[in-house]
C-alpha cells in the first residue's frame, strides 16, 4: 500500500479502558500500535469511573481461600437475564466474559499494572440468585503516583477524587458517619497518608485513573499520537 504517513498493526481509536488494554496486548505481542484520542487528555470515561471491575473467579478471591468458577458465574448471570432481561447479551457473550475476564486480570498483573481484590464484602447485587456471590468478585486498582507517569502524567483525564484513599474508605467512610470514633481513626489515617504525599511530592491519584495509569510500562509513549 502506498499514500499513507505511518502504517500500523493495530489502530485503536479512543483511549478508554477497553481500547487501552488491547493496546497492551498487541504491544506485548511485538505489534506496532497507535492510539487516537479525540480530546486532549488519557482515560475517557473509565477515568472518571470508579474503578470497580466484576471478575468472577478472579486470582485475588481465590488466593483469599474462596471456590468461585466461570460455571458459577455463568449461572449468575442467566439467573440474572431471566429475572431482568436485557437485549445486548447472549450465552455467547456471557460465557466468553466469565472465562475471559479472569485471565485479562493475569495479564494485567503480569505486565505490572497493580491490582488487588476491591473488597472482601461486596456481593453481587442479586446475591440471592443461583450463583450469587455473597463476598466480592471486585478488582480495582491500587493506589498509584501519577509522577511516575513523567511528562505525560498531566495527560491523565482528571477522576472525581485526586488524593490516595480508596474506594472501599470511602464506603466504611459511608456506615461510619454515625460512630465517630471509628470515623475519626479513619480520616487521621487518610489525613496522615495525604500529608506525608504532599511532602514527598507524590501526586496520587484514585479510583479508575489509577487503572489508566497504573502500568509499570505503559503502552502509550511509543504509541500515542
Ligand atoms: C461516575 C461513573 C462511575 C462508574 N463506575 C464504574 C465502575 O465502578 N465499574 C464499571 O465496570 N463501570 C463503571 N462505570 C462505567 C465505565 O466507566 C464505562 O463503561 C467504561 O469506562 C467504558 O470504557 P470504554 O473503554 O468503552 O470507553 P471510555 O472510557 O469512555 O473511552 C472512550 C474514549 O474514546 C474517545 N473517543 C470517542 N470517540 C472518538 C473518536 N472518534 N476519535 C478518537 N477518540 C474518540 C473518548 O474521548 C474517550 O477518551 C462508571 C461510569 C461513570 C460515569
Amino acid at each position: 500500500m502506498t499514500g499513507f504517513d505511518e502504517m500500523v498493526d493495530w489502530l485503536v481509536v479512543g483511549s478508554g479502558a477497553g481500547s487501552m488494554a488491547s493496546a497492551l496486548v498487541m504491544r506485548d505481542a511485538g505489534k506496532s500500535v497507535i492510539i487516537l484520542e479525540k480530546t486532549a487528555f488519557v482515560g475517557g470515561t473509565t477515568a472518571k469511573s470508579g474503578g470497580v471491575m466484576w471478575v468472577p473467579a478472579n486470582r485475588f478471591m481465590l488466593a483469599d481461600g474462596e471456590s468461585d468458577s466461570a460455571d458459577a458465574a455463568m449461572a449468575y448471570l442467566d439467573a440474572a437475564q431471566d429475572e431482568h432481561p436485557a437485549p445486548g447479551t447472549s450465552p455467547e457473550k456471557r460465557r466468553a466474559y466469565v472465562t475471559q475476564a479472569p485471565r485479562a486480570i493475569d495479564f494485567l498483573v503480569d505486565k505490572g499494572v497493580a491490582l488487588q481484590r476491591g473488597a472482601t464484602f461486596w456481593p453481587d447485587y442479586y446475591d440471592e440468585l443461583p450463583g450469587g456471590c455473597k463476598t466480592s468478585r471486585t478488582v480495582v486498582a491500587k493506589p498509584f503516583d501519577r509522577k511516575e507517569l513523567g511528562p505525560w502524567r498531566d495527560k491523565l483525564r482528571k477522576g472525581f477524587a485526586e488524593f490516595n484513599v480508596t474506594l472501599v474508605e470511602g464506603m466504611e467512610a459511608q456506615g461510619h458517619r454515625r460512630t465517630n470514633k471509628a470515623s475519626g481513626k479513619m480520616l487521621l489515617r487518610i489525613f496522615g497518608r495525604t500529608l506525608r504525599d504532599t511532602l514527598l511530592g507524590r501526586q496520587y491519584t484514585t479510583l479508575a485513573r489509577r487503572c489508566r495509569g497504573g502500568c509499570s510500562r505503559p503502552p502509550w509513549p511509543q504509541a500515542w499520537t
